[in-house]
């Protein structure tokens, strides 16, 4: 019973339109603000599209450079802990700073990325979603329904150690047992004049907790899993990829995913791609470090456009955080602070929010709040649907003559389907 006074849900949402009640909240969502032209955005869509409607319930971490300096970025450590805690946080789009953001912002220090150290400290994984909408088509025309795509994060080429070599001799790979057992070596190759080599390495147990994150998530959305690895060619390191999402698939996860009616597919690499291309999507792609790195730029610009681009961090426990996939649109709020009109895309933050006020609903079992999700999220396409969107839209829509509204214009244009679609 999640709506203030009433008992239940469905009578429930038409008197609380009458009365002007709103949803009730068990449990808060771990909010996490941020920088610049997001940070904007996020106060709006929290007046215009969240406040009026729930009666919401956040423990709130202020992520913002300042704060983040101030707290000597202590505020993002609490905001990770906080996230394992209650299990769902919704992130805005944070600065990662550089020299020139230690002098704008006469820093302490070069604080280290926000969501480098919520991932390392979550252990977890991200996955990145277009939201598609009609009349932004993705370039591929088959692609009816979105891919997700998950890179994992450890490891591989990203922790290599390399050398030029000068000239004839010998590399090897050897390893030294802490045990004091004999060191075994393989020659990598017997060089006759100069050339390159690299070592880099994984760990089981990043494997492992990967594989974990992209089970559970693709149980969370009811989605197949796809994972792809070049085990053909690199019979010991992409193989034992492969062989530790098996393991763990067949000795956790079968029985679930059978009961979800979802599937489990391993493919290599090669295979995968040339799938992908003539698939209708709808699914979940797990990656190596390297192909996730170079396919999520290829399919989120397939898509349009980074700002219809969501993104949750999912850890091998089940915890949650949604964020969008774009930064803090610096170029627009120094437009903002000048008093131009801006026009940046919401999208992508909107859904950050649905994501998780959603993963709420269902943890806490309040369908309310689920359904409220799904309303705003189909406020906000449709809105787009009817020719009312930003210029980023607006110049590769396929619809005739769009509208290009204001960054606040169009959150407020949202706000006007979202009432219609609740009085329905
Ligand atoms: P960005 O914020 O993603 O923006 C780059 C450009 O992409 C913008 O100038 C804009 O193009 C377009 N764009 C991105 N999001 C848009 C939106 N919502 N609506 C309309 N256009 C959008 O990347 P950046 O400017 O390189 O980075 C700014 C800051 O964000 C950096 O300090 C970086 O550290 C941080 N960052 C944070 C995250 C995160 O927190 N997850 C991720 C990436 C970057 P036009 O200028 O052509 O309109
Ligand atoms: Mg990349």
């Amino acid at each position: 019973m999640h709506l203030c006074q009433y008992i239940s849900a469905d009578e429930e949402a038409a008197k609380m339109k009458e009365s002007g009640k709103k949803i009730c909240m068990t449990t808060p969502l771990v909010e996490m603000d941020g920088d610049e032209m997001t940070r904007i955005l996020w106060k709006i869509i929290k007046e215009e599209l969240l406040l009026p409607f729930i009666d919401l319930k956040t423990e709130y971490y202020d992520l913002g450079l300042e704060n983040r300096d101030k707290t000597n970025d202590q505020v993002t450590v609490d905001s990770a802990e906080a996230t394992k805690k209650y299990g769902v946080a919704v992130k805005c789009a944070t600065i990662t700073p550089n020299a020139a953001r230690v002098e704008e912002y006469n820093l302490k220090e070069m604080w280290k990325s926000p969501n480098g150290t919520i991932r390392a400290m979550l252990d977890g994984t991200v996955f990145r979603t277009p939201i598609v909408v009609k009349g932004i088509e993705p370039c591929v025309r088959n692609w009816k329904e979105p891919i997700t795509i998950a890179r994992h994060a450890y490891g591989d080429v990203y922790k290599n150690a390399e050398m030029r070599i000068p000239g004839p001799g010998k590399v090897e790979l050897v390893y030294t047992p802490a045990d004091g057992s004999a060191p075994q070596s393989v020659v990598v190759h017997t060089f006759d004049g100069p050339g390159i080599a690299q070592g880099i390495h994984n760990l089981d147990e990043s494997i492992f907790s990967y594989a974990r994150s992209c089970f559970t998530y693709a149980l969370a959305e009811k989605k197949d899993l796809w994972f792809s690895t070049k085990d053909t060619i690199s019979k010991t390191y992409d193989h034992r990829f492969k062989d530790i999402f098996a393991e763990l698939y067949e000795k956790e996860y079968k029985e679930a995913f059978e009961a979800a009616g979802i599937e489990y597919f391993y493919t290599l690499i090669d295979d995968a791609v040339a799938r992908i291309m003539k698939s209708r999507g709808g699914f979940i792609w797990a990656t190596k470090n390297y192909d996730g790195d170079v396919m999520s730029d290829m399919i989120s610009s397939a898509n349009g456009s980074l700002a219809m681009m969501t993104s949750v961090l999912v850890s091998p426990k089940g915890y949650y955080e949604y964020e969008a996939a774009h930064g803090t649109v610096q170029r627009h709020y120094y437009k903002h602070l000048k008093g131009e009109r801006t026009s940046t895309n919401s999208v992508a933050t909107i859904f950050a929010w649905t994501g998780a006020l959603r993963k709420r609903g269902e943890l806490d079992a309040i369908p309310e709040l689920q359904a409220f999700a799904d309303k705003l999220e189909e406020a906000t396409l449709s809105t787009i649907e009817s020719g009312k969107m930003t210029g980023d839209l607006a110049l590769i829509t396929s619809l005739p003559d769009p509208v290009s509204l204001s960054s606040e214009d169009f959150i407020k244009a949202i706000r006007q389907k979202l009432e219609s679609l609740l009085a329905e």
